[in-house]
């Protein structure tokens, strides 16, 4: 077990100015691998001082030589490629195959294309009689959350940085060992003292003082929708800019000329990976009544081949394992089928769920509105297409969506649905896609150059 004791502020670990610790917790075993600091105020204002005094000099820091710290930060991820991907397995749970390619590798390809848009991409423009200068904002105040633990980060530092911004992150509590090793690799990248910095803390401490800090001019959040609220009331009492990715109740809508197959097994696999944390995950899937039982029984084989321990891992915690397992009892009490799964503990250690596959799904019920955050599946039956689409639109969030069906018919439903990135067929994640959400899914997008505009401000001059 490791205790880590250091904050990095200032181009440097420092010392946390209190004495509080986090117990981080491997969830596959239960066993606390290391302790870090739980950071005070104290020690975001360092780190914010710290940010403030570092970003005259790299706001005006040639836009290459940021896109050359850039591939320079990538390529330090690139070479403790193998240490990322153990620490998320180790602090998250992932499967080894799934820390590798998705955990780290997506992240270092992200960094890349900032590295490359903050080489190209046009601070200036001509409007008419007015040159439009595209500013960086300020200090960031970044907070991120558990379930990509690197990749969260770098949607965030990475366009903050090539915009010319100066950070302050708060990683989440349970997964800090990544976000040490990411901070660990900027210090590599030779960056200016400063214009990165980190502070590891409880969310309601750190973070909430992060977020009402002067000094800080743009708030980035990711995480839960209630706490989003509060973040962005407390940005809108201050006037500063805030960029909030919330939570997500997303609908793979399989239309009647769809192949059944590959879009029933496409929406599981999306489903359950990363135990199905994740904001975008596709938890409720939508059959034709004519197509309905001919899906659930497919689902109910695909299903089979999730064994946790082995394709699945654990949740992150026993506290989001105790949230899940009470979401699978809340939908047999409102009388969905339960076809797969359960809420009993498929293995003696660990924070394991089965995976669950709920039919007879209706949409008012709880399992079909809220986030679950968890292995949770249910599939729906709708009527007609115009059925569907409300079925599809019926909830608070609009993050994300997939469509399966002839392809003319499938783009045509897509524009119609309330999501901020719709797949069509199993249409691949492009990390140079906009990423964020409609309706309480929140505000802003992440990714490619969307992304990189989040941190900008506009400047006209008439001449
Ligand atoms: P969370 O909201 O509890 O925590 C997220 C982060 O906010 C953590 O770093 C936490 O320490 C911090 N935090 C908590 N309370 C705070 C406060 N009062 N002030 C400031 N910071 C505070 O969420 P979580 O449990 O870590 O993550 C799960 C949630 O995140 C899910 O609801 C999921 O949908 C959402 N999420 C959204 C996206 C997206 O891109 N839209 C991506 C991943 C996760």
């Amino acid at each position: 077990m490791k205790n880590h004791d250091g904050m990095y502020i200032g181009g440097a670990w420092r010392p946390a100015a209190g004495t509080d610790t986090i117990a981080v917790v491997n969830p596959a075993d239960e066993q606390v691998i290391a302790h870090v600091p739980a950071g005070t105020p104290e020690d975001v204002d360092a780190a914010v001082r710290a940010a403030r005094a570092a970003f005259p000099g790299w706001a005006a820091t040639p836009p290459a030589e940021r896109a050359a710290r850039i591939a320079a930060l990538r390529d330090a991820m690139a070479a403790r490629k193998d240490e990322i991907a153990a620490t998320v397995t180790a602090e998250l749970g992932a499967p080894p195959k799934a820390a590798q390619a998705v955990h780290t590798g997506l992240p270092i390809a992200v960094a890349g294309s900032y590295a490359e848009l903050a080489a190209t991409y046009a601070f200036e423009e001509r409007v008419g009689s007015s040159t439009v200068l595209l500013e960086p904002v300020g200090v960031v105040g970044a907070i991120t959350p558990w379930n990509y633990p690197l990749h969260q980060i770098v949607a965030k530092v990475a366009p903050a940085l090539a915009a010319g911004c100066t950070v302050v992150l708060k990683p989440a509590e349970y997964t800090p060992l990544t976000a040490r090793l990411f901070a660990g690799a900027v210090h590599e990248a030779g960056f200016p003292a400063g214009v990165f910095n980190m502070v590891t803390g409880l969310g309601p401490v750190a973070g909430q003082a992060l977020v009402e800090h002067d000094g800080v001019d743009l708030v980035s959040f990711t995480g839960s929708t209630a706490v989003g609220r509060r973040i962005g009331a407390l940005a809108g009492g201050a006037v500063k800019r805030v960029a909030l990715e919330l939570g997500g109740k997303s609908a793979s809508v399989v239309l009647p000329g769809a192949e059944l197959a590959p879009a029933v097994e496409g929406s599981l696999a999306n489903a359950l990976s990363n135990s199905g944390q994740r904001c975008s995950a596709l938890t409720r899937v939508l059959v034709h009544r004519d197509q309905y039982e001919e899906a659930v029984a497919l689902a109910a084989d695909a299903i089979a081949a999730y064994r946790p321990g082995d394709r699945i891992g654990p949740l992150v915690s026993a506290a989001q394992r105790d949230r899940v397992v009470g979401y699978i009892e809340k939908g047999v009490a409102e009388g969905a089928r339960l076809v797969a799964g359960g809420p009993a503990a498929p293995l003696e250690r660990g924070y394991y769920v089965s995976p669950a596959l709920f039919a007879d799904v209706t949409p008012g019920m709880t399992i079909a509105q809220e986030e679950i955050f968890g292995p949770v599946v249910s599939f729906l039956r709708y009527e007609d297409e115009e059925d569907a689409l409300r079925i599809a639109n019926g909830t608070v969030y609009g993050l994300a969506g997939a469509v399966w069906g002839e392809r003319e018919a499938a783009v045509a439903f897509a524009r119609r649905m309330e999501a901020g990135q719709v797949d069509i067929n199993g249409g691949r994640f492009n990390p140079l896609a906009p990423f964020g959400g409609y309706k309480q899914s929140g505000i802003g997008r992440e990714l490619g150059v969307h992304g990189l505009t989040e941190y900008l401000h506009t400047k006209s001059l008439q001449f």
